[in-house]
C-alpha cells in the first residue's frame, strides 16, 4: 500500500465518522442544490446545450495542437507574451523570472485551481514573495493554512462561526462577527493589497482560440482589481481550457454558472486579450499566458479523453455520496471528487494514486449531473482496468480475486463447501478491510442452486 494510500484511507474514515462535518457539507450541497434547479430553468432545451457544449469541447480537443497555436498566434499579435510549461517546475520558473524582472515583492491571486496544482504560493513564500489570495472562500482557506476544500467553493466545510473563529485568531477580529462584517473586513484588508501588489496572478476559464484571449469568471470581482491595479497580469492555464470561438462563451458562460453555482450568469465576466494599447487609458501594461501541460496531455489516450472537457463547475463533487461523506480534504489532492479521482492518477502517476479511481460507488451519479456529459464512472473503470492490467494492485489483491473468480465460477465448490467452512474462510481473507469496521459475513445454509434441485425434487 503506497503513503497516499495509507493517508487516504486514514483521513477518508476519519471524516466518514465526523457528524459535524457532514452536517455542515450537506447544509451547503442543499442550498446549491436548490439554486441549480431554479438555474436550469434559463435553457429553454438545456439537453440540447449540454450536448452541443459537449461536442464542442469535442471539436476543441481532438484538434488541441491547432487550436493551442491559433491561440498563440493570435494572443501575441495582441502584444500578449506566451510561455510553454511542460510542468510545475517550469511554470513556477517562468512565474518567479517575471516577478524578479518586475522585482516584485507582492502578488495578488485571484481563484485559480491550476496555482494550486502547482503549489504557487508555497513556492512564492519562499523565494521571499508574498503572494496574496483575493477571492473571499480562498483568502478564509489561505488565513487558515488549509488548501481549498472544493474547485468552485474553497470554504464549503465551514460555517460562519468557523469562519469568524478564523478571522479572531488570525487578524484579532471580533470572535462573533457577522458573515457581511467578514466581507467588510476582507474588503478592507485586500483593498490595500491591490494597490500595492506588482503582479496579479489569474488561472484562466477558457482561452479563446480564435480572438487569442483569456476568459475569467467570477463573482465578487476580485479578478478585475486583481488585474485592473498590478501593472503586470500573469494568467496561468492549463491546455484543456481551450475553445475554438469567442461565440462558443454564449453557451458555456451560462452552464458553468448554472452548475458551478445554480446563477444564470455568474457576476464578473472578462476577456483579457492583452495588454493596455497605445492610446488606451487603463488596464495592466503587461500580459503573459502560461500555458500549462503538468500531465494534462496522460489525458489525451482515447479511454480517459473525455475529462479534458471538464469546466470545473464542481457539479460532479456535489452529487458523488462519497465526496458528501469524506470530504475535499480526505483526497490529499488538488482536484478531488470523481473527476479528480480520474485525472490525478493520470497526471500524477497510478501506481501513487490508482486509489483514487476506486473511491467511488460507480452510481453513475457524476456523470448524469454533468454539464457535459462527460462519462465519469466510466473513466473510474477504465483508471481500475489499467491499474489490474498494469499489475498495480500486489500479489494478494491480484490472488484473492483469482481464487473468487475460481469458486464464483465452480458450483460444485459452492453447493458442497458447507456455509460455516465459507463463513470461515471469507471472514478470514476480509478480516483487515472488509471486517475493520462491518460484522462479519455469513452464507445462508443452502446455495439458491441446491435448494432449487431439491424443490424440483432431483
Ligand atoms: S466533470 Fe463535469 S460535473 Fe465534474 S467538474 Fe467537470 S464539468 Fe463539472
Amino acid at each position: 500500500m503506497t503513503e497516499q494510500q495509507k493517508t487516504f484511507l486514514t483521513k477518508s474514515t476519519i471524516k466518514a465518522g465526523d457528524l459535524e462535518h457532514k452536517r455542515k457539507v450537506a447544509f451547503n450541497i442543499r442550498k446549491y442544490n436548490d439554486a441549480v434547479l431554479k438555474g436550469k430553468k434559463q435553457f429553454s432545451d438545456l439537453e440540447s446545450a449540454r450536448k452541443k457544449a459537449k461536442n464542442i469541447k469535442w471539436k476543441a480537443i481532438e484538434s488541441l495542437d491547432k487550436h493551442l497555436e491559433k491561440f498563440e498566434q493570435n494572443f501575441t499579435a495582441n502584444g500578449g507574451k506566451l510561455i510553454w510549461a511542460e510542468n510545475a517546475e517550469e511554470a513556477l520558473q517562468a512565474v518567479l523570472q517575471i516577478c524578479r524582472d518586475k522585482k516584485a515583492r507582492q502578488v495578488v491571486k485571484s481563484k485559480s485551481m491550476v496555482t494550486e496544482e502547482i503549489h504557487l504560493n508555497h513556492f512564492l513564500a519562499e523565494n521571499g514573495i508574498e503572494s496574496v489570495e483575493t477571492d473571499l472562500g480562498e483568502y478564509i482557506q489561505q488565513l487558515d493554512g488549509e488548501p481549498p476544500y472544493h474547485i468552485v467553493t474553497p470554504a464549503m466545510h465551514k460555517s460562519k462561526e468557523d469562519v469568524a473563529r478564523v478571522f479572531h485568531e488570525k487578524l484579532g477580529t471580533d470572535p462573533n462577527l457577522t458573515p457581511a462584517e467578514i466581507t467588510m473586513v476582507t474588503r478592507k484588508k485586500l483593498r490595500e493589497k491591490y494597490i500595492t501588489a506588482e503582479v496579479g496572478i489569474t488561472g484562466g476559464n477558457f482561452l479563446i482560440a480564435d480572438t487569442g484571449a483569456v476568459c475569467l469568471t467570477e463573482n465578487e470581482g476580485n479578478g478585475r482589481l486583481s488585474t485592473a491595479f498590478p501593472p503586470t497580469h500573469i494568467a496561468i492555464v492549463g491546455i484543456e481550457k481551450v475553445i475554438p470561438s469567442l461565440s462558443d462563451l454564449q453557451l458555456y458562460w451560462p452552464l458553468l454558472a448554472t452548475f458551478g453555482t445554480g446563477q444564470t450568469v455568474t457576476v464578473y465576466n472578462s476577456i483579457f486579450t492583452g495588454p493596455r494599447k497605445a492610446g488606451e487609458t487603463d488596464g495592466h501594461q503587461e500580459m503573459y499566458v502560461i500555458l500549462l501541460d503538468n500531465g494534462r496531455t496522460n489525458l489525451l489516450r482515447p479511454e480517459v479523453r473525455e475529462s479534458m472537457y471538464c469546466i470545473r463547475c464542481g457539479s460532479c463533487l456535489n452529487a458523488c455520496p462519497v465526496y458528501k461523506n469524506i470530504g475535499g480534504h480526505a483526497y490529499g489532492t488538488t482536484y478531488t471528487g470523481p473527476i479528480g479521482s480520474v485525472i490525478t492518477p493520470r497526471m500524477v502517476g497510478m501506481a501513487e494514486e490508482k486509489h483514487l479511481s476506486y473511491a467511488s460507488s460507480l452510481c453513475g451519479n457524476c456523470t448524469d449531473v454533468c454539464p457535459l456529459k462527460i462519462n465519469i464512472h466510466g473513466m473510474l473503470l477504465e483508471n481500475r482496468s489499467t491499474a489490474v492490467n498494469s499489475k498495480l494492485n500486489g500479489f494478494m489483491e491480484d490472488n484473492s480475486w483469482r481464487l473468487w473468480n475460481l469458486a464464483m465460477l465452480s458450483r460444485r465448490l459452492m453447493n458442497t463447501a458447507t456455509s460455516s467452512a465459507k463463513d470461515k474462510v471469507v471472514n478470514k481473507v476480509f478480516k483487515d478491510s472488509w471486517g475493520h469496521s462491518r460484522g462479519a459475513l455469513h452464507f445462508a445454509p443452502k446455495s439458491f442452486n441446491a435448494m432449487w434441485k431439491e424443490r424440483q425434487g432431483k
